[in-house]
């Protein structure tokens, strides 16, 4: 059987592999872990391997691994859905947020922010696939909701991220994650200093990559398949 432990290794040289194909240095990308569906216990494997940030998508859950897992020093990324009645444990527990989509929800989380703590990092989630995806601020809508977010006292506005509909076309998939390279570069032209690219999952590391991704989202090539979702958190 294959371990966590190997499959972290696997997934780094995947990375530095594709680093090398782009003429980029392997630490300008940085592997979020993505354990959605695993248990504690295998987060604290892989951070026994040296994996320092990981991702949920749920908030109970996510919350409940972070206060089990409080003494690791672990980052934990917020990358799912999120509601409004859900903001403030959000921003009670988690280092960044990459799924904005609307400003309300910047909102909350900027006024629920503890001063005490660091700001709240945060990412813009834009939707590239146009019709085929239903998450994400709409490319038409994203320069007006980041010019208000950016402007957020407890937030800091890091970047963009996107989830291309599933494909095996990787010029799509590029052309994909080259729109939101472009809009972080628009972004930038019109006076917002942003430094980060949430894109590539376990099957797009190599195009997200090629396009300038610094943080990848990985969990299956990670962890291995996910266990069916229970019915309560799959909401
Ligand atoms: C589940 C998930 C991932 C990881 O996907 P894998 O295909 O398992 O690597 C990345 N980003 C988001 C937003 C996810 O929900």
């Amino acid at each position: 059987m294959t371990s966590i432990a190997q499959r972290l290794q696997a997934v780094r040289a995947r990375l530095a592999a594709a680093a090398a194909a782009a003429g980029r240095a392997p630490d300008e990308i940085a592997l979020l872990a993505v354990s959605k569906t695993w248990p504690a216990d295998a987060v604290r494997e892989a951070a026994a391997a040296g994996q320092r940030a990981f991702g949920e998508n749920y908030v109970q859950e996510g919350v409940a691994k972070a206060e089990a897992l409080r003494g690791l020093g672990l980052e934990w990324h917020f990358i799912g859905p999120l509601q409004s009645n859900k903001t403030r444990a959000v921003a009670g527990t988690f280092d960044w947020v990459h799924s904005i989509d609307r400003l309300k929800i910047a909102e909350r989380l900027s006024a629920q922010r503890d001063v005490h703590r660091p700001p709240l990092n945060v990412c813009i989630q834009v939707n590239v696939s146009g019709e085929a995806s239903k998450s994400g601020v709409s490319p038409d809508e994203l320069d007006a909701l980041a010019h208000a977010v950016a402007v957020l006292p407890r937030l800091r506005l890091r970047g963009l991220m996107c989830i291309p509909e599933p494909s095996e076309d990787p010029a799509l998939l590029r052309a994909r994650f080259a729109l939101l390279r472009a809009r972080l570069v628009g972004l930038g032209g019109q006076g917002l200093a942003l430094d980060t690219l949430s894109m590539g999952m376990s099957h797009d590391i190599e195009p997200a990559v090629a396009e300038g991704a610094t943080i990848v989202r990985v969990g299956t090539a990670i962890f291995g398949g996910r266990p069916a979702l229970a019915a309560s958190e799959s909401a």
